[in-house]
């Protein structure tokens, strides 16, 4: 079989290696790509690099890196048929999908290309004569992102754009499964000029590149995105170091449709936020609260659709659901059902593997699932849309609350004082009031609780790469 092949670019040269990273379809279990990989030494010279370089690049404007993010943006979508079609093959998701991903993307750019410009400081009126009190923001240094696979691109985009917009330079990471979009991305930086070192890409063991990125005291900070597990191992590694974290968790996402909602639009929400992505997306709806009076035809409706959903090839026609990323996903998936199930639950759509090919889970409709099993406390990470019912405002809140996690919530509801009142109660850091897909450039994104620490996108988003300095002039007549 002929394989694609890619290298990685480190400092400004595209270079290979012998051991390469095997890239597989998860529609069709087929490997198709080969990646150059770096052991901890090259990781340890990335870091070196990217410092040097960040001596010219933190003395450049705003309006010159805006500039280079512009031209980056420029790039990618001069190739955004090609990237969405490489996010498709090698995550799995719909073409659509992975377009939108791609839009979403050069958005992220355009806006962080602004934000740079308005990363102000601020002078202080003094407390003592003769003194002049200055708040600058600096550029915090070298950063290391980290991404997931879920999003391959996009999640990577929002770390790269504000870092490189405050004056960081950056090394990013992908996950193995996905590492194709982010070659590509890197194609797109280098055809946009960026110096050599400002941005870099490794692959290779994660627990390598992790330990070297926390333990090297020139790497200032580690932006990751990922599950809350690798989280809580990053934060342990960075306690000796005191490495500045940015965390994008896990989530456990509650959908609280109730009795005064707009049915469609209820339905309509639950498909997007349950079934976007193959059921892999952090703000995916994990928990459905049915509220008792609209149940029964909600259920109806819904079990109707789903079953009527298009599973296949993320690149075949008109496909609803791809293959989930690996068979580890899937039989993790089939448990939860299996569970469930055991416990009292109902299939209403699917329930079982799709084919004999590839990772695919049919889509999924349990309802009467008991709050004990695990698709109910745990992240389902798969396109299972678990139904619970619900009676009351106040107790469906208490329950809706009751997790670790607190990334994304939603209600669906045409009462203005309920939306108000449930969006400030739920315990997460984005609501969705009758909206499927809240996050976008301009707005702030991250978790409350085990969900994370720090926000990506809005004017926060730039913030996790500055560093704030206070400057004291005395004496002045
Ligand atoms: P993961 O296993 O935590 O992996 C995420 C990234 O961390 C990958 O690049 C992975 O590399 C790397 N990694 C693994 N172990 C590491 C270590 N010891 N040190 C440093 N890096 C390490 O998560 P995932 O399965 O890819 O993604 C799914 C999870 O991410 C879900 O829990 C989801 O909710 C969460 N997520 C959160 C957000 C958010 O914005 N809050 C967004 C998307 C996803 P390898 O691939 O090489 O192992």
């Amino acid at each position: 079989m002929i394989m694609d092949n890619y290298k990685l670019l480190l400092n400004g040269e595209w270079r290979d290696s012998e051991r390469k990273l095997t890239v597989t379809n998860p529609a069709d279990g087929e490997p198709f790509a080969e990646v150059a990989t770096v052991d901890r030494a090259g990781v340890k010279q990335a870091i070196s690099d990217a410092a040097a370089a960040f001596d010219s690049w933190k003395g450049t404007t705003a309006q010159s890196r805006g500039n280079y993010l512009r031209s980056i943006a420029t790039e990618l979508q001069s190739r955004a048929d090609l990237m969405a079609r490489l996010i498709s093959l090698e995550n799995g998701k719909p073409l659509a999908q992975a377009k939108g991903e791609v839009a979403m993307s050069i958005d992220h750019l355009l806006w962080f290309a602004e934000e740079g410009r308005r990363a102000y400081g601020r002078v202080v009126p003094p407390q003592a004569e003769g003194k002049r009190h200055l708040v600058i923001r600096q550029p915090v240094g070298v950063v290391g992102a980290i991404a997931p696979w879920n999003f391959p691109l996009v999640l990577a985009i929002r770390k790269i754009a504000p870092a490189l917009a405050a004056g960081c330079t950056v090394i990013l990471k992908p996950a193995s499964a996905t590492p194709l979009s982010a070659c590509e991305l890197a194609r797109c930086i280098d055809a946009a000029g960026l110096p050599g070192g400002v941005f870099q890409l490794v692959v290779g063991s994660a627990s390598e590149i992790g330990a070297e990125m926390l333990e090297n005291p020139i790497c200032r900070k580690i932006s990751f995105t990922g599950s809350t597990e690798v989280g809580r191992s990053l934060i342990r590694g960075a306690a000796d170091t005191c490495t500045e974290l940015s965390l994008e968790l896990g989530g456990n996402a509650p959908v609280i449709v109730f009795d005064d909602a707009d049915l469609d639009q209820a339905v309509e929400g639950i498909l997007i936020t349950k079934f976007r992505n193959n059921g892999q997306s952090c703000i995916a709806a994990n928990r459905i609260y049915i509220q008792d009076g609209i149940y029964d035809r909600l259920v109806a409706v819904l079990s109707e659709k789903i079953n009527g959903l298009k599973v296949g090839d993320g690149l075949g026609d008109e496909v609803d659901i791809g293959p989930l990323i690996d068979e580890r996903a899937l039989s993790t998936a089939l448990g939860f059902i299996d569970e469930a199930v055991a416990a009292g639950a109902r299939v209403m759509a699917g329930g079982s593997r799709f084919g004999d090919k590839g990772n695919f889970l049919a889509p999924t409709l349990l309802t009467d699932v008991p709050e004990h099993v695990r698709c109910h406390q745990q992240e389902i990470f798969a396109p299972i849309a678990a139904i619970y019912r619900f009676e009351s405002e106040e107790q469906v809140l208490k329950t809706a609350n009751d997790t670790e996690f607190g990334l994304a919530a939603y209600a669906f509801t045409t009462d203005l004082n309920r939306a108000f009142r449930v969006a400030e109660t739920l315990e997460a850091g984005t609501v969705g009031i009758n909206d499927p897909v809240p996050p976008t450039s301009n707005c702030p994104f991250g978790g409350f609780k085990q969900s994370g620490w720090g926000r990506e996108l809005g004017s926060e988003g730039i913030d996790a790469y500055l560093e704030t300095k206070h400057i004291s002039i005395a004496g002045i007549t």
